[in-house]
């Protein structure tokens, strides 16, 4: 079994609040979440960050995008804004090696990040 978390989630081997799956991506609510609304979205194939991306994956990152779209409309943040984060790196605060695009929304966000 594989020891990545965001794997172990997907595959419903971990707990997560899920709020989204399909053949592709996963969506599940951030146990630490940095808003009302902070979901943490990931494809099913591992790719540990955009570092590792490669053209067959442009399907992937396209439908990972569109389903944060969604979610936004679903979580009622659309119309007043939202945060799309994807960290890389360690100087970017990459905790999990699993490329996740986070979903931010329900209060004003500053710029720059921190
Ligand atoms: P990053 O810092 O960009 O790598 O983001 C990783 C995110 O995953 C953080 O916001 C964590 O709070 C979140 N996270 C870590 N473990 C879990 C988990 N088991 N379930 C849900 N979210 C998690």
């Amino acid at each position: 079994m594989t020891e990545c978390i965001f794997c172990r989630i997907a595959a419903r081997d971990l707990p997560g609040e899920i709020v989204h799956e399909d053949d592709a991506i996963v969506a599940f609510r951030d146990i630490s979440p940095q808003a009302p609304t902070h979901i943490v979205l990931v494809p099913r194939k591992h790719i540990p960050s955009t570092n590792e991306l490669v053209a067959e994956d442009d399907h992937i990152m396209g439908r990972l995008l569109r389903v944060a779209a969604e979610l936004a409309k679903k979580e009622q943040i659309d119309q007043r804004g939202y945060r799309l984060v994807l960290n890389c790196g360690a100087e970017a605060g990459q905790s999990v090696d699993h490329i996740h695009l986070h979903l931010l929304g329900g209060r004003g966000l500053t710029w720059p990040p921190g």
